[in-house]
């Protein structure tokens, strides 16, 4: 006779070997979204097996993991968190199923913008951008940012991820963790680090090239994901969604006409949400709508391809 018990285990089994269980031998490890993934493998290679709580194309910001996510987590032996909305409900619980687990926070060290909210406050970050480009500096310092935003009480933009000054910082702390878990293998780690960040700087300076010249230019977004990338290079973010919401008639009618009036030919859209409010306003200006995908896979790879399709928006 079947009990509820042995159904159960039979379930689990099937989850684990439907493939969420870990390597045999590896470091198992979580991460809260898909480019962190790439992060820790640059650093941990072949030693680490790790899987992503938000799975493509789902929203970091309000993700519900599954029970068989639960159930893998309870194997892991750390979990890289970054600040995403959806650790706030979660993290707590993903800590509970697994007291072993060590929960690293790599967003440490880092101080965060407020996520960027209302598009009238576009004059003050027009006169910041050129105030910057100006002086030569192509990237605003957080207490520049904090001091020009109104909003400092908003909630502070997650996206950490997007800017490669930042990464660097994350891989920092990645670095660390990895190196006091499996001590056998500080200097191979060490070595696999310093690759991950020289690679980085030579983004970095590609993307200072890219963009030299054209400080305080503009891109409109659907979702304002790209803040701190913005601010890396001197750019404007200039976001449809309003705190976490579609913008009311009156506001998309408000960016529309700042759209045509500024030359705005292409909305930037993201896989994770609907992409209705970007046609209407692309429709009305006679634009287009593009993906720029904040969340893929091969982090370096997105970065650079973004880049580009952000340069051939921007119009002086
Ligand atoms: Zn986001």
């Amino acid at each position: 006779m079947f009990s509820m018990a042995r159904l159960t285990v039979i379930a689990i089994a099937t989850v684990v070997l439907s493939g969420t269980a870990f390597a045999a031998g590896k470091i198992p490890i979580f991460v809260s979204i898909v480019p962190q993934k790439d992060f820790v493998q640059q650093i941990g290679k072949g030693l680490v097996d790790v899987q992503v709580m938000v799975p493509p194309g789902a929203s970091p910001h309000i993700y519900e993991p599954k029970p068989a996510q639960m159930i893998a987590v309870a194997k892991a032996r750390l979990y890289f968190a970054i600040g995403v909305g959806y650790e706030k409900a979660w993290l707590p619980k993903i800590a509970a199923v697994n007291p072993q687990m060590r929960v690293v926070h790599t967003d440490h060290g880092i101080r965060k913008i407020p996520m960027q909210a209302h598009h009238h406050e576009e004059d003050a970050h027009h006169e910041e951008a050129e105030h910057a480009a100006e002086q030569g500096r192509s990237t605003m310092t957080d207490e520049d940012a904090l001091a020009s935003h109104p909003h400092k009480g908003g909630q502070p933009d997650p996206h950490i991820w997007l800017s490669p000054p930042l990464v660097m910082t994350q891989a920092r702390t990645i670095l660390g963790v990895l190196q006091a878990v499996d001590p056998a293998h500080r200097a191979l780690y060490e070595d696999n680090y310093n690759a991950f960040i020289s690679r980085i700087v030579q983004l970095d300076r590609e993307l200072r090239d890219l963009f030299s010249g054209r400080q305080g230019l503009q891109f409109m977004v659907f979702h304002p994901a790209w803040g701190y990338f913005a601010h890396a290079y001197g750019l404007r973010q200039v976001p449809i969604e309003l705190e976490g919401k579609d913008p009311k008639p009156a506001e998309l009618q408000g960016l529309i006409e700042h759209a045509r009036g500024s030359g705005i030919r292409v909305i930037f859209v993201q896989p994770q949400f609907s992409t209705k409010s970007a046609a209407l306003v692309a429709k009305a200006i006679g634009g287009q709508v593009v993906f720029a995908d904040p969340l893929a896979a091969d982090w370096f790879a997105n970065l650079r391809q973004v880049a580009d399709k952000f340069n051939a928006a921007l119009k002086p």
